[in-house]
């Protein structure tokens, strides 16, 4: 579904991304994991379109998409879940919703009012029940505490219209309580044939979750195999150990 190849984002002399290659399978749950600085958000940035590429290839469905505007990505079926919540405070946790429906800023008053309609309504009722936050449609954002916001920005990220999902870091700050949550949506998502990558700090969570993992140091992949061996791959633990 997603291939990426000899990738490579230098900022100055700091080689972030140095000839990253990798795939993404559909309808996987993929880790991508490595100590702080090892290139991950880098990647995520460079998939999303939100930096560009110094050379490489990123294929998403036959189709190169390397340094292509945010907006064209995400029209093409790439939804992201950022690592700061990005919700509007002053709007209900609905309204909040609708937008991730449709957000045509050009239209955006009309389409705000022509998106609040039956089918999308059930549409939203049947996000808020996955994530388990069916009581809080009409609260207003700045009410929810930053767990229930994850989950809602987790709604927000899968309403968006898309067929590969980007998740950074789903549970970085969250309690043991919601930590379980999540890992019950993801498995849930799975099961409904969503293809995700999730970058994530938390390797319980990860081996939890994931059907492959895909591990990186200074800007390259070191190892990538299934959860349980990639716990005890000798560089992996040097990886980490040398964190
Ligand atoms: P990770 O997400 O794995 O912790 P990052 O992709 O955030 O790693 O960062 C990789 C390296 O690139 C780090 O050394 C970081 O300091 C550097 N870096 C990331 N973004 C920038 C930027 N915008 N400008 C300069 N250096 C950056
Ligand atoms: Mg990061």
């Amino acid at each position: 579904m997603l291939k990426i190849q000899n990738l490579k984002k230098y900022f100055g002399g700091v080689k972030a991304v140095d000839s990253c290659s990798f795939g993404i399978k559909e309808n996987n749950i993929t880790a991508l994991i490595g100590p702080n600085g090892a290139g991950k958000s880098t990647v995520f940035n460079l998939i999303s379109g939100i930096i560009k590429a110094d050379s490489g290839k990123i294929v998403f469905n036959s189709k190169n998409i390397i340094n292509k505007s945010p907006e064209r990505i995400s029209n093409l079926g790439i939804s992201r879940l950022f690592q700061q919540t990005k919700l509007f405070n002053n709007l209900t946790i609905k309204d909040n919703l609708l937008l991730a429906i449709d957000n045509n800023d050009t239209k955006f008053w009309y389409s705000f009012f022509s998106l609040d309609n039956n089918e999308n309504n059930i549409k939203i009722k049947n996000i808020l029940e996955l994530v388990g936050m069916e009581k809080f449609e009409n609260k207003l954002a700045r009410d929810l505490s930053y767990g229930q916001k994850r989950l809602i920005e987790l709604a927000r990220t899968i309403l968006n219209p898309h067929t590969f999902l980007m998740l950074d870091e789903p549970v970085a700050g969250v309690n043991p309580k919601l930590r379980k949550i999540i890992i019950n949506i993801l498995k849930k998502l799975k099961q409904q044939g969503e293809t995700i990558l999730l970058i994530e700090h938390d390797m319980d969570f990860t081996l939890k979750v994931s059907d492959w993992v895909i591990v990186m140091d200074e800007g390259k992949v070191i190892a990538e195999d299934k959860p349980n061996k990639i716990k005890n791959n000798k560089k992996v633990l040097e990886a980490y150990l040398g964190e």
